[in-house]
């Protein structure tokens, strides 16, 4: 086993460091990686991701790469262009409703300009609108990226996302609703979302997020959670897995740490991942190891492994 704890290169969802327990099992290497706040509960799923890949591998891929969209944060347009024209990749998702409606404007044609008239927008919202705020802004941001190819996560509440989705003619994604098994059908039934974004390992690895995505019979965006290479090959493994992938995913944002722990790292190439594949073995743990972190983990993986045996 290893603890890692890796910078971000700026501050995202809140963290400055990422850290995590990597494992080997017969399979090759997981890694169980719940943010510092989730309980053991929450954890669960997580260290059934890692063991998944450990013991067990993953199914047979129906694709040998995926594509990948490119991030833009809250930067100016010039920074925005940059991003997006440095990426190689044809979909750029932009985060917007942290600055002001003109900003976001004004990144949103910095973004098509730099992607040319086929290249996909879409934006990410966080929940952070309320319903007329979102509708309005939709409205003005499909304008300004002439055409949204979806916005994720307009509001909080699935009554809210399923208000807006019938008031606005762009599709909706829902990304934040979507924590638990359950919830990618509750999404669906309740008629809030058109494309549900899917992360494997709190959904519990490559079957169960396969299984809950057909049982939701919504088309999928797998994202990742910031994991290193090592989970996030898991990720690829599912969008690798799924029957149908008609968008590209959230799995390029390896860029957003500062380093790996691995040689083998997934970075896309002309916005595809490669598909491993085994998961890639952690050759460059050393400089992230944390002894501090090191005894926290193993108790942390312990206990959630207890929960997850009974
Ligand atoms: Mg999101």
């Amino acid at each position: 086993m290893h603890v890692y704890s890796i910078p971000m290169r700026s501050r995202f969802r809140g963290i400055t460091q990422r850290t995590g327990l990597l494992l080997e099992g017969p399979a090759g290497w997981g890694e169980f990686c719940p943010f510092e706040e989730y309980d053991d509960d929450e954890s669960m799923p997580w260290l059934a991701c890692a063991l998944e890949a450990a013991h067990d591998g993953w199914p047979a891929p129906v694709r040998s790469r995926i594509p990948v969209n490119c991030t833009v944060p809250v930067v100016s347009p010039e920074k925005a262009h940059e991003i997006v024209a440095r990426s190689g990749c044809s979909t750029a998702k932009v985060k917007v409703a942290e600055s002001t409606l003109a900003e976001d404007c004004a990144r949103l044609e910095a973004v098509r300009d730099a992607l040319g008239p086929h290249g996909a927008i879409r934006v990410d919202a966080n929940m952070l609108w309320d319903v007329d705020t979102a509708v309005a802004a939709i409205k003005a941001m499909d304008k300004a990226a002439g055409g949204l190819q979806y916005v994720e996560q307009p509001c909080h509440t699935l009554d809210e996302l399923a208000e807006v989705r019938r008031r606005v003619g762009v599709l909706i994604a829902a990304d934040e609703s979507i924590r638990k098994a359950e919830d990618p059908l509750k999404v669906a039934v309740s008629g809030a979302a058109d494309i549900a974004v899917i992360k494997v390992a709190p959904l519990g690895g490559v079957r169960r997020a396969l299984e809950i995505a057909e049982a939701c019979g919504l088309p999928c965006v797998v994202s990742s959670a910031l994991e290193t290479s090592v989970g996030m090959a898991a990720g690829v493994a599912l969008a690798a897995a799924l029957p149908e992938l008609d968008y590209a995913c959230g799995l390029a944002t390896l860029q957003l740490l500062d380093g790996d722990v691995t040689s083998d790292s997934l970075m896309p190439v002309d916005g595809y991942l490669p598909v491993p594949a085994k998961p890639p073995v952690p050759d460059r743990v050393e400089g992230f190891e944390s002894d501090a972190l090191t005894k926290a983990w193993i108790s942390r993986y312990d206990r959630v492994l207890n929960k997850l045996s009974r």
